[in-house]
């Protein structure tokens, strides 16, 4: 029983769920000559709102960018701090950071990798103004029994959703549920735009001002069109609305979405079964029929050396994430967190995406087998 390589495609850690739809909706844009923010943009927001339940979507060129404008809309700056799980994308630290907030780093609960309401509660400080929530691996977050006191104190919920397009949670789908939710739809996400974002906000006025800050700052309604000579800059803002060659891409994603949730669905539960009989590895588990799997994780003594020698088989292992708090950029804010620490020593991803069938997980889950084995860890 001997795993070999896999295919290069199949050896990825993650890819993108393409249908080829998406190569001729961006040739159909680069035919039209209008790349920029254009109608098609604002249809992918509409549609995308539509598929979603909820009045208003707004795209922007990254899920970083989605963070950053979102914590600009609830009015997060410098003096506030933004509690974060320090196991989360670096984005997550560098959106706040960004509007010259503090992070706070905070625990996860080890068996769904995201915060709960009680390590809010528990991190809560005089300067908390944000709490963002991690959907980690698709997972949605439901913080109810803190709510009163959040909103008692104005203090805002942005959902770092990256990971849970499409995702469905205790209080509805991820997205509906009256936060400031913010999406990726970089080039690995549940849906891809090749890159983009996406922020829900709360209310119209804020967006209103989602809109006007992915505008540097511009106004831009109909009304001031139609009156003003040039354009007038009304605040800070930067350049981050969706391109109508990203939002294309999305265009196509949208209706073959179901597919993609179904694919990754079966996925997940195919590595489920596999890795059933190997009791040195954890799975990560997630509740696949509400949930979109965006990744599968083990959690795995002696990691770094399952790491590498799957790796050396040619299978595209990750780990999401390497903790924040431990990052030298981010030292400053760094506190022991133990839980998180130990996670970091242990989590492993395993490739995850439309290339990989039954068979290559077969050998995915032989290969770690076998290095556990020589771990003289089985
Ligand atoms: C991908 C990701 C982001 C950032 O999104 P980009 O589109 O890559 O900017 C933020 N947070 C998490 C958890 C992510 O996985």
């Amino acid at each position: 029983m001997t795993a070999t390589s896999l295919r290069p495609d199949a050896g990825r850690n993650a890819s993108p769920y393409l249908y080829g739809a998406e190569a001729e909706a961006v040739a159909q844009v680069l035919a039209g000559g209008q790349y920029g923010h254009t109608e098609v943009t604002e249809s992918f927001e509409r549609q995308v709102a539509g598929f979603l339940g909820v009045p208003e979507a707004v795209a922007v060129t990254s899920g970083t960018a989605a963070l950053h404008t979102a914590l600009v809309a609830a009015g997060v700056g410098a003096g506030h701090e933004v509690i974060v799980p320090s196991l989360t994308f670096c984005a997550s630290v560098q959106a706040v950071l960004a509007v010259g907030a503090e992070p706070r780093f905070v625990e996860v609960d080890p068996l769904s990798l995201c915060l709960d309401h009680q390590i809010v509660l528990d991190a809560l400080t005089p300067a908390t103004r944000a709490v963002m929530p991690v959907l980690f691996g698709g997972r949605a977050v439901d913080l109810t029994p803190a709510r009163a006191l959040l909103d008692e104190r104005g203090i805002a919920v942005v959902e770092d959703a990256a990971h849970a397009f499409g995702s469905q949670g205790a209080g509805g789908r991820v997205g509906t549920t009256g936060d400031l939710t913010c999406f990726s739809f970089g080039p690995i996400k549940n849906l891809t735009c090749g890159q983009g974002g996406l922020v829900i906000p709360r209310t119209p006025r804020e967006a209103e001002e989602i809109r006007r800050f992915r505008l540097l700052g511009v106004v831009q309604s109909q009304a001031d069109r139609a009156t003003l000579t040039g354009y007038q800059v009304d605040g800070y803002g930067l350049r981050y609305q969706m391109s109508a060659i990203n939002a294309a891409i999305g265009l196509a994603q949208l209706p073959r979405f179901r597919t993609t949730a179904q694919a990754r669905r079966a996925l997940w539960c195919v590595y489920r079964d596999a890795l059933a009989d190997i009791d040195a590895v954890t799975l990560v588990e997630v509740d696949a029929d509400r949930s979109v799997p965006h990744l599968c994780q083990v959690r795995v003594p002696g990691r770094d050396e399952v790491f590498h020698a799957l790796r050396a088989k040619g299978i595209g292992v990750g780990v999401h994430y390497p903790p924040n708090h431990l990052q030298p950029a981010f030292a400053r804010w760094h506190r022991p967190l133990p839980v998180t620490e130990q996670l970091g020593r242990e989590i492993l991803s395993l490739p995850f995406h439309q290339h990989l069938d039954e068979h290559d997980v077969d050998q995915v889950a032989t290969a770690l087998r076998q290095a556990l084995a020589a771990g003289g860890r089985s």
